[in-house]
């Protein structure tokens, strides 16, 4: 079950699990002479998850930011893509299980399965704050949005009007920063013409932190900056406020009920659950505890990587849950099971250990405003959003791999594509009304 015929059978077998940022640069790494390679994601697509608020604020297409990985990967020789859910491990039999019955055996399991948006044991919020992970995801906000301001259109109430063109944004990390920036945009000049009765330009923005500042990964000045950049789009920014409870179209800060029809939420991210099934030390994000090599302790032919590992490097570094980790691990394990197939098996001890190495932070508010921390250097507005743009344009490079798709990218990102914009799958859905 499962195996193809185009692969030699007579190399070792890497079976990798997930084919987001870490799995995906383990296989462009690898040099597959040396093994042949099984990579299993439940999506047929890679997802550029940087830029899935574009797509959530109408800026991109889906298909600007996500690519067949099989198209990525065909060039690969001794590799092949299988599309299906992973559900669990025999990690002593060196098999995975595949949907209901299937099973993959293995010599290493390369697992990068990456994260799930987390309500921090509110999971019940999740129904009314849809959180941004997937393409679903994005797609789903944007036609919850777009909805929304069309029955505004529409709406003779104040009241509701008003409720339909309010869009609360929870969590101030670079994810809600990002958001109610592009919402800000979105509403501000964007929708500013499609509509007659309504003002689009009036829709109330709020972005709600729990902590006393934006950006709390960035140094304070950063933050300041972010605060102050979102807050000359038309955000309204409150810090310090922690939600405590979300209903429909409604959600409670202390002493006050907001009602809006568009409540996203952008605070939390914790591992798979999947992590679970694989019976080691999790954190309380339920992050696996890895080895400084990368593999799972107990198992040194399992490697874990990216979003869903906790791990201090070997300079005592917290490595971040951002996608150039993700894509330095899928290296570093590459190279080491690479090294060990060629020259013979090393116990986790006496492999490389990872280091992760930091290429500054950064993150975007609008068109031409940004915050960012290259080094000692810190930056925003213009500047700023230049250097996110560049990182952003290498990144997609690499990932689409055809300087048309960038152009046509990059055109739909500076015209703001219409067709971003238009409403689909709105039949069973029905309109973001919740009054
Ligand atoms: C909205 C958003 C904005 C972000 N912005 C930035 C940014 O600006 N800069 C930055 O550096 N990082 C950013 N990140 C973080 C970055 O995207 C992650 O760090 C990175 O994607 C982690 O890579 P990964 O390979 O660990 O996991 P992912 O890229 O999440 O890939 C996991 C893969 O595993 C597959 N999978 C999961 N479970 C299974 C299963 N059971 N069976 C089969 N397949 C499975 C998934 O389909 C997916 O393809 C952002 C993340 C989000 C959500």
């Amino acid at each position: 079950m499962f195996m193809s015929a185009t692969v030699s059978t007579s190399l070792p077998h890497i079976v990798v699990v997930g084919a987001g940022f870490a799995g995906l640069n383990f296989c462009k790494t690898f040099p597959t002479d040396r093994a042949r390679i099984t990579v299993i994601d439940r999506q047929n697509h890679h997802l550029f998850q940087p830029l899935l608020y574009q797509v959530a604020t109408a800026g991109l297409s889906a298909v600007d930011i996500a690519q067949p990985i099989r198209a990525i990967l065909n060039d690969k020789p001794n590799l092949e893509v299988i599309m299906a859910e992973v559900t669990g491990f025999d990690l002593t039999a060196k098999k995975v299980r595949v949907g209901g019955d299937g099973e993959i055996a293995f010599e290493y399991l390369v697992l990068g399965l990456g994260g799930v948006t987390s309500y921090f044991g509110h999971d019940e919020w999740a129904q009314f704050a849809p959180g941004l992970k997937s393409l679903d995801d994005a797609l789903k906000i944007r036609r919850k949005i777009l909805l929304a301001f069309e029955h505004a259109e529409t709406e003779t109430d104040e009241l509701r009007r008003k409720e339909l063109m309010t869009i609360v944004v929870i969590g101030g990390g670079p994810t809600g920063v990002e958001l109610a920036g592009a919402f800000a945009e979105l509403t501000r000049t964007v929708l500013e013409k499609d509509f007659d009765r309504i003002d689009p330009t009036k829709a109330r923005v709020l972005l709600i932190e729990g902590s006393p500042r934006v950006l709390n990964s960035f140094p304070a000045d950063l933050s300041a900056s972010a605060q102050r950049q979102l807050e000359r789009m038309g955000v309204e920014v409150r810090t310090g406020i922690h939600v405590s409870a979300i209903r429909d179209g409604e959600l409670e800060i202390p002493g006050e009920t907001i009602r809006a029809a568009n409540i996203i939420w952008g605070a939390g991210v914790s591992a798979q659950p999947l992590t679970r099934a694989l019976g080691v030390e999790l954190d309380r994000a339920g992050r696996v505890k890895i080895l400084p090599d990368l593999s799972v302790p107990g198992h040194p032919e399992v490697f874990a990587l990216g979003d869903m590992t906790a791990l201090t490097d070997r300079n005592d570094r917290v490595v971040p849950g951002l996608s150039p980790a993700a894509l330095q691990m899928g290296a570093h394990a590459a190279q080491t099971i690479a090294d060990e197939i060629a020259f013979g098996k090393r116990a986790p001890v006496d492999r490389a250990a990872y280091a992760y190495r930091d290429k500054g932070s950064m993150a975007t508010i609008g068109r031409s405003k940004a915050v960012a921390m290259i080094g000692k250097l810190h930056f925003s507005g213009f500047p700023a959003w230049l250097a996110w743009l560049a990182v952003h344009l290498i990144f997609l490079v690499g990932f689409r791999n055809k300087i048309s798709v960038l152009l046509q990218w990059t055109y739909s990102y500076l015209t703001y594509k219409r067709g971003a914009r238009v409403i689909t799958g709105v039949s069973g859905d029905g309109p973001a009304h919740s009054a």
